[in-house]
């Protein structure tokens, strides 16, 4: 992470202070016992305290934190409900962090134009609790849906076990409200299906805190399904279930849901949640079609014989709503499941094309023998996107390293079969340094303009995304307005 400034750590009383007025009362936490619950996210290995937390109620108290903070040199980390897997939301020591969880309110439920206007800080689930009794959800699911907050979805573009068929959030987001740096209030998208000019929305999706704060958020909602049936379906190999996840899509069925999981991970959710999972099963597939009665029968009737034809020896199709729920909960508490096996686990998240599953799984197995740590394999296999948890007690010497060194040979080996970094949980800290495996010095540069447009201070997030952070002078950007200098601090070069 950037070596913190003594000269910032120094100015805590008076950064406190000028945050104090912007937010009163007790919108301002900076007591060390009030700071232990923001030192982590997800990504519980690192910790770090921040100098300051400022938890705003109001998009003009954003807007003037940010404003404040600009022209005082002072880092912003944004922060929604903390649970970034890549350390997205990890605070600086020089820092403040802006929590965005007083943003918790449903603006508007538009039916008519099948959308819903809430604040960045309602959960996941919540938007979907906010529409549910009149026939609709919002479609992207992520396991932590109910922790999790729309704001933060936005900014790691989250996807969840519905996203093969119904998109990540990048296509359930029709608009947003995003302050800037400098505290300048813009908003992208809208209502409408389209919005002028470039796809900025789509350039702030994803890009993980580092070019602005999103203050309100306009999202799809969709009416939900008429049928859902979900399948179990267990096979003697690893390879045989992910020939069976590409022979699926092959056939033109784009099911709801596509999860794998391996048998680590079958034993572990089935001791957690007893789902009725095959624990003798080598690899376990679930699999969810949705639609009207008789498409749902049909496709489901289509699935079971594709897979069939693979060997699959255990079978099981939902008879009912508690079933089906039943079956998912099993992979939806995958997680901290495999968290009761072992002290700690790292979960990876890389993307690959489907059709190396089979390469890929074998080639993590002799990972996990040559590092000495177990894995767990859980995924969203119709999407092609890995998310090994590796197993170690951070409490052994040299375990937490040797995590690390098995992690990126997995990202790495993702990149080489022809596949992604990350599929959903972002770059962050934990990715960061593996970025130029996949970009040249010439995409990181492009890549930093973008930022550098957006917050030309560097001073949104730093320490994330970038293995190296170029000054955006160094990188041409600087712009100079009638002879004044932004920033004039800062050293040129
Ligand atoms: C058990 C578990 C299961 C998970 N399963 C999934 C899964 O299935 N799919 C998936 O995609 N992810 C998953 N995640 C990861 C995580 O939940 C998502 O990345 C989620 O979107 C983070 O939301 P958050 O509110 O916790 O954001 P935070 O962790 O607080 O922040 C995440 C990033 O977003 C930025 N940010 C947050 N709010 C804002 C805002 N309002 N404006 C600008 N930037 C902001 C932060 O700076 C940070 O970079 C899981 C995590 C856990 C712990």
């Amino acid at each position: 992470m950037p070596v913190p400034d003594p000269a910032l750590l120094a100015r805590k009383a008076e950064i406190v202070r000028a945050l104090q007025r912007i937010v009163p009362g007790e919108g301002v936490v900076s007591e060390p016992a009030g700071l232990v619950p923001f030192e982590s996210d997800g990504l519980s290995a690192y910790r770090q305290t921040p100098l300051a937390v400022v938890l705003p109620e109001t998009t003009a108290q954003v807007s003037q934190v940010l404003a404040w903070c600009q022209a005082n040199g002072v880092k912003v980390v944004p922060r929604g409900a903390g649970t970034s897997l890549s350390g997205g939301a990890l605070p600086l020591a020089d820092g403040v962090v802006l929590g965005l969880s007083k943003f918790n309110r449903v603006l508007e439920v538009d039916y008519a134009n099948r959308c819903a206007v809430v604040q960045p800080g309602v959960t996941n689930l919540g938007i979907t609790a906010a529409v549910e009794a009149a026939g609709f959800y919002y479609a992207p699911d992520p396991s932590s849906q109910i922790a999790c907050t729309i704001g933060g979805n936005v900014a790691e573009n989250s996807g969840g076990v519905h996203c093969l068929k119904y998109g990540l959030t990048t296509n359930n987001l029709l608009g947003c409200e995003l302050v800037l740096m400098s505290g300048e209030i813009v908003r992208l998208g809208g209502k409408a299906m389209d919005a002028d000019g470039y796809d900025l929305l789509g350039l702030v999706t994803g890009s993980e805190g580092l070019l602005g704060v999103v203050t309100e958020v306009t999202v799809r909602i969709l009416p939900k399904p008429q049928t859902a049936q979900a399948l179990l379906l267990g096979f003697p190999t690893v390879e045989a279930a992910g020939a069976t996840v590409g022979d699926i899509i092959a056939a033109g069925v784009i099911p709801a849901g596509l999860e794998m999981m391996d048998n680590p991970a079958i034993r572990a959710a089935e001791a957690f949640v007893g789902a009725g999972y095959p624990v003798d099963a080598a690899a376990l597939l679930i699999v969810e079609l949705d639609g009207p009665e008789a498409e749902c029968a049909e496709l489901t009737g289509h699935v079971r014989a594709l897979a069939s034809a693979r060997g699959a020896d255990f079978v099981r199709v939902s008879q009912n709503e508690a079933e089906r729920l039943a079956f998912w909960a099993g992979r939806k508490a995958a997680f901290p499941a495999v968290g009761r096996i072992a002290p700690d686990y790292f979960c990876m998240d890389g993307t690959i094309p489907r059709g190396k599953l089979p390469q890929v799984l074998t080639r993590i197995t002799e990972l996990s023998a040559h590092y000495g740590l177990g894995v767990a394999n859980v995924f969203h296999a119709g999407d092609g996107n890995l998310h090994p948890l590796i197993l170690y007690d951070a409490d052994r010497p040299g375990e937490l390293e040797r995590a690390e060194a098995f992690g990126a040979d997995i990202l790495k080996l993702c990149v080489a079969v022809g596949g992604v970094l990350t599929g959903e949980h972002g770059v962050g800290v934990e990715k960061r340094d593996l970025m130029s495996e996949m970009f040249d010095a010439t995409d990181l540069a492009c890549q930093q303009r973008v930022k550098c447009a957006f917050d030309p201070g560097l001073l949104l997030n730093p320490g994330k995304v970038f293995p190296t952070l170029h000054r955006c002078a160094e990188l041409g950007r600087m712009h100079v307005h009638r002879g004044k200098l932004a920033f004039p601090e800062l050293p040129r070069f």
